[in-house]
């Protein structure tokens, strides 16, 4: 099997929800894993969540203190991305913006180990846009998890125009290692999950607008008669607003504006207001 071993150092480059859990995954695996973030608190943050996580764990009996224990020493968070220098794997999960990412890329770039795989968790943006400005595209690749990481199993493993398939080979299969199902797939815009998630959620919006029914109303129903394990409203408060608002702007400009995909004012407004689901306490919902 081509997985990377779990003597190979990980580094996870952004500490928000998405990189918490994926740091969480990877060092129950066995790897030794340092966490980034260009705000220190909110590595801070991550690691007494994962930490707490991993007892809650242990309490129930799913691993026991001592892995538990194990695995949190495992975890450690660095403050200057040049400590990354010995990671295997970089994955990426930073804000939703190709320049952003591109910048993070090209400084990794010059860091790590010339066989060292780059990886985005990037939920919409094209692997082959991401990789276009590096010196070697062919080790970019797309590893993306789903929300919440430890629960959730699918992983896509997306390859750019440019990727080397023994590089997604080795994500794939490092991604199994780690107890995930992940599949391959091309860079198309939202990839497989994100395209046909989209009129999920347009949709909602579109019964809001006309005032259909309230969000609770449809969350329900998509639920209970439809068989889904959230309603569009409670999922995007989960995901966050602000990224599921910026997914969704990705996939329309990608699609050249097509109207199926158009993004809905109501969650510009949303963003706008701060009103970012879950983790900003209010969303479509209220929390705590
Ligand atoms: P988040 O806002 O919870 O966390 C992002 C973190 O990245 C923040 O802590 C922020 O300080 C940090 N950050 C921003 N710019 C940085 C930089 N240049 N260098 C280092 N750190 C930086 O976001 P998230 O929900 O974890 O999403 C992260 C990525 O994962 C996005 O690309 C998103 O599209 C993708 N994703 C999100 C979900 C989801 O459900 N939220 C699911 C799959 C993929």
């Amino acid at each position: 099997m081509a997985a990377l071993q779990p003597a190979s150092v990980i580094a996870v480059i952004g500490s928000g929800a998405m990189g918490s859990g994926i740091a969480q995954v990877a060092a129950a695996a066995g790897h030794t894993v340092k966490l980034y973030d260009t705000r220190a608190e909110a590595i801070t943050v991550a690691l007494a969540g994962i930490g707490t996580i991993y007892s809650k764990l242990a309490d129930k009996g799913k691993m026991t203190h001592a892995e538990a224990e194990a695995a949190r020493a495992r975890l450690h968070a660095v403050t200057s991305l040049a400590d990354v220098a010995d990671a295997a794997l970089v994955v990426e999960a930073i804000v939703e913006d190709l320049d952003v990412k591109r910048g993070l890329f090209a400084e990794l770039e010059g860091i790590v180990a010339q066989d060292a795989i780059l990886a985005t968790n990037t939920s919409s943006i094209s692997i082959t846009a991401i990789g276009a400005k590096l010196r070697r595209p062919e080790r970019l690749v797309g590893m993306h998890f789903f929300n919440p990481v430890p629960l959730m199993a699918l992983v896509e493993v997306i390859s750019g125009l440019a990727t080397d398939a023994q590089v997604a080979n080795t994500v794939y299969d490092t991604a199994a290692s780690w107890g995930k199902n992940p599949v391959h797939a091309k860079s198309t815009p939202g990839f497989i999950v994100n395209r046909v998630a989209r009129p999920f959620y347009a949709e909602g919006w579109r019964l809001l607008q006309e005032q259909a029914a309230d969000a609770a109303t449809i969350d329900a129903v998509l639920r209970e008669a439809g068989g889904f394990r959230m309603g569009p409203f409670e999922l995007m408060d989960l995901i966050g607003h602000d990224v599921n608002y910026s997914v969704t702007r990705s996939v329309f400009e990608a699609y050249y504006g097509d109207p199926r995909f158009t993004p809905s004012v109501l969650q510009q407004e949303m963003v706008n207001a701060g009103f970012l689901g879950r983790k900003a306490g209010r969303g479509c919902y209220r929390y705590g």
